[in-house]
């Protein structure tokens, strides 16, 4: 079985994101990019499937910028088998990416499609649910658990009341949640081996697919900063100040 890992290139959880002048989004120059941190856990997952014997292929795929290859590289050194960069320099909505997506699965005809359950950058939550019901397939999102057993995938959902667990026949979509697993670090050595794996290069155009823009961002601002809090003596004064604001009685 083959497992398709769709991972984004996104900035850095560490670094702080900065607004364009303008407004009309967040500015890219100069600042640290990463794999998003859920498609590490995806990728990881799909590695120790693999481990195991239950996948005999792991591919990795990206749609974005030309660097996007670093991405893709990295997930080559943790121990994917090869990689597919559908490269655009335009932002790619999630319909648009799910569309590619679901091109790209027509041709692999993979076993599972594991994606992150979002991407940290523009927080959709959207990629693998629209890829689900693209391809009428069964989708487990927010997975904290994976268990392939013969046709079947069981896969446990961090929901709002627990853990649910859903049975599903295969090929179908897994999105990670964080605490699936916990990545792996790619070792120099594999880091080496990964600069000679296969890496294809595509366009939207290749697979016929319009990823022209349905929205439109109208403006996008930094959060407002927060004000300097106040010292209060005692728990009196707390509560004079509270009665004073009017939160309390
Ligand atoms: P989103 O729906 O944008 O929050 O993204 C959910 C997941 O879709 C991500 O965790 C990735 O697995 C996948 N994804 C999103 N954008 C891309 C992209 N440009 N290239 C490859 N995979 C992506």
């Amino acid at each position: 079985m083959k497992i398709l890992v769709p991972v984004k290139r996104v900035i850095d959880y560490n670094a702080k994101p900065r607004v364009k002048a303008d407004g009309t989004g967040v500015d890219l120059a100069n600042v640290k990019m990463s794999m998003n941190p859920f498609d590490e856990i995806a990728v990881e997952e799909a590695i120790r499937l693999k481990e195991k014997g239950v996948a005999t292929e792991v591919i990795a795929v990206s749609i974005g910028v030309a660097k996007a290859q670093e991405t893709l590289r990295t997930s080559l050194a943790m121990g994917a088998d090869r990689a597919i960069l559908i490269q655009t320099d335009e932002e790619v909505e999630p319909l648009a990416l799910a569309k590619l997506l679901a091109k790209v699965q027509e041709e692999e005809g993979a076993g599972l499609i594991i994606l992150g359950k979002q991407a940290i950058d523009d927080d959709s939550n959207q990629t693998g649910q629209m890829l689900a019901a693209l391809l009428n397939l069964p989708q487990g999102t927010f997975a904290s658990k994976v268990e392939v057993e013969g046709d079947s995938v069981s896969v446990t959902r961090e929901v709002d009341g627990g853990l649910e667990t859903v049975k599903l026949s295969t090929p179908a979509i897994i999105t990670t949640d964080l605490r699936l697993n916990e990545p792996r670090y790619a070792s120099l050595p594999n880091i080496m081996k990964a600069k000679s794996k296969p890496l294809a290069q595509k366009t939207p155009a290749d697979y016929g697919v319009d990823i022209g823009a349905r929205l439109e961002t109208l403006k996008v601002v930094e959060p407002p900063k927060r004000t300097a809090g106040v010292k209060v003596a005692d728990v009196d004064e707390l509560v004079a100040k509270l009665k004073a604001m009017g939160v309390a009685a």
